[in-house]
């Protein structure tokens, strides 16, 4: 006989974001998508952008997801343009490309005049005041 009962929530991190039961800096978010900051950011801005249904890897999104995913990472590009110009869009997929959160996430990582040549080897913590304000930078508009 099969269990019954309430269906236990998915340990996943993302999951429990785009479901929110863990909270997170919302930058942006639709039916399909969300966009959040990232808590240890690279550069000022870094912000994440998952599918809510969950998938480990790239290559299992459904297909009809593509377009959803798309869009949502363009919109994040455009607001992004008002810190910089200038970024990379990234995926880590497994642990030898870094991957260390299995919910596919796309990452916009503004670049600085100051930071030619690399990231930090240091994350900060996103600390509340500035997300806060980032929030309003990367707002709808
Ligand atoms: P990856 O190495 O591609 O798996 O990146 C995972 C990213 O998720 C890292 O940049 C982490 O700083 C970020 N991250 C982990 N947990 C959270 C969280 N609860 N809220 C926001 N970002 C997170
Ligand atoms: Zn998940």
């Amino acid at each position: 006989m099969e269990a019954s009962g309430p269906v236990a929530a998915s340990p996943c991190i993302f999951c429990a974001i785009a479901e929110k039961r863990a909270p997170s800096y919302v930058v942006y978010e639709d039916a399909q998508t969300l966009a959040f900051l990232d808590i240890a950011p690279l550069s000022r801005g870094h912000t994440l952008i998952i599918p809510k249904a969950h998938v480990d890897r790239i290559t299992d999104l459904p297909p009809v997801q593509y377009a959803s995913v798309l869009a949502t990472v363009t919109e994040i590009c455009r607001r992004m343009e008002r810190l910089s110009r200038d970024y990379n869009i990234g995926v880590n997929q497994g642990p030898l490309a870094g991957q260390i959160v299995f919910h596919l996430h796309f990452h916009v990582i503004p670049r600085y005049p100051n930071q030619v040549g690399g990231f930090p080897r240091e994350r900060l913590p996103l600390v509340p005041e500035e997300a806060r304000t980032l929030l309003k930078e990367l707002g709808p508009g």
